[in-house]
């Protein structure tokens, strides 16, 4: 953890820093008009298709791990 955070919410058209994810995504939709992708099970919401991709291999591998331990 610790030095991943630091670029983590900048933007990187306007190099503007924010203290969440979602301030991040709210202003590149709002002032850059960028299309925001969505997780189709949750509805959170991501700039890059890496982002998405990466969450929701996250939640199939919380869903194993949850039928493993039933
Ligand atoms: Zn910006
Ligand atoms: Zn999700």
């Amino acid at each position: 953890m610790g030095f991943l955070h630091r670029s983590k919410n900048q933007c990187k058209l306007c190099h503007e820093r924010f203290d969440k994810n979602q301030e991040l995504i709210e202003h590149a939709r709002k002032v850059h008009h960028q299309s925001i992708l969505r997780c189709r099970s949750c509805g959170m919401e991501f700039l890059h298709e890496e982002d998405r991709l990466h969450h929701v291999q996250e939640e199939k591998e919380k869903k194993l791990d949850r039928r493993r331990h039933r």
